[in-house]
């Protein structure tokens, strides 16, 4: 999918002139900026600055959660918002970054402190070129109690193989919550495995796909299954989720049809 050569092109942003530093909030241990993988399409940049203010439009994001994609040409490289809220990015936003989640080639504006979960995905899942974290509100109940969210219907299939939770207490005792290391990072990772979402104890969750549309798919439709796993839970009985089988089934046909609603969201954030 990736050519996997590394380009050494302008970098993203507009800042002229040679490296001189990573960015402040640079936790990867100093030294000079990473070079760019090379310059991005503007299109593929509106469509990530895009897919931020639609995760706000649906209710997934608020003033704070993010999204980003791999860079296309460079497979060691991710694309995604300076810090900034969701509702807000523009394609001017956009920065990239190496897996050590620092800023390539001098982009010293602050970036998010969560960028670790993003960087360390990308390192460990080849399969994966988007990734959204958010808190969305009515998924943070399964990451509190013992019932595990279930695929409630064909949207959600993606949901079937299971839903494991990250509880960052266990390897790390009390914390500010945040995934704001590479260490961190690399223990989300190991909890989400090889599915596609991972919920996080008393924070959030984290969504991905293979391509930006699927990620931003996932993380609306985590919400609403959410929803929809407490509307059926008040029944009391036993709830007839979704099998595994039948998730793999309907997430294949999911991830065509999807298109539908990029197309329909992209259309309603139009600047
Ligand atoms: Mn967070």
């Amino acid at each position: 999918m990736f050519g996997g050569t590394m380009h050494t092109g302008p970098c993203l942003c507009h800042f002229a002139g040679t490296a001189p530093a990573c960015s402040p909030a640079d936790q990867s241990g100093g030294g000079p900026s990473p070079a760019s993988g090379g310059p991005v399409d503007r299109a593929v940049l509106e469509d990530l600055a895009a897919a931020s203010r639609i995760l706000a439009a649906q209710g997934v994001v608020d003033a704070f959660g993010h999204v980003s994609m791999r860079h296309p040409d460079a497979p060691d490289r991710f694309l995604m918002s300076r810090g900034l809220a969701p509702a807000l990015v523009t394609a001017d936003d956009i920065q990239e970054f190496d897996l050590n989640c620092a800023t390539c080639g001098g982009d010293q504006r602050p970036s998010f402190l969560e960028r670790f979960i993003h960087g360390e995905i990308y390192r460990a899942r080849a399969d994966i070129h988007s990734v959204v974290h958010s808190h969305s509100p009515s998924v943070i109940p399964f990451g509190l109690v013992e019932t595990p969210m279930r695929a409630m219907f064909h949207n959600a299939a993606f949901l079937a193989t299971g839903v494991p939770v990250f509880d960052i207490a266990e390897k790390f005792g009390a914390t500010d919550m945040l995934v704001g290391n590479s260490e961190k990072g690399v223990a989300l990772v190991k909890a989400l495995a090889d599915k596609p979402v991972v919920l996080m104890r008393a924070h959030g969750s984290v969504a991905s796909g293979p391509d930006l549309p699927s990620a931003v798919f996932r993380a609306v439709y985590t919400e609403v299954n959410a929803r929809i796993q407490h509307q059926a839970s008040a029944y009391g009985g036993p709830i007839a989720a979704l099998s595994p089988e039948e998730g793999v089934l309907a997430d294949a046909v999911n991830m065509k049809a999807g298109q539908r609603a990029w197309d329909l969201w992209r259309r309603t954030v139009q600047l």
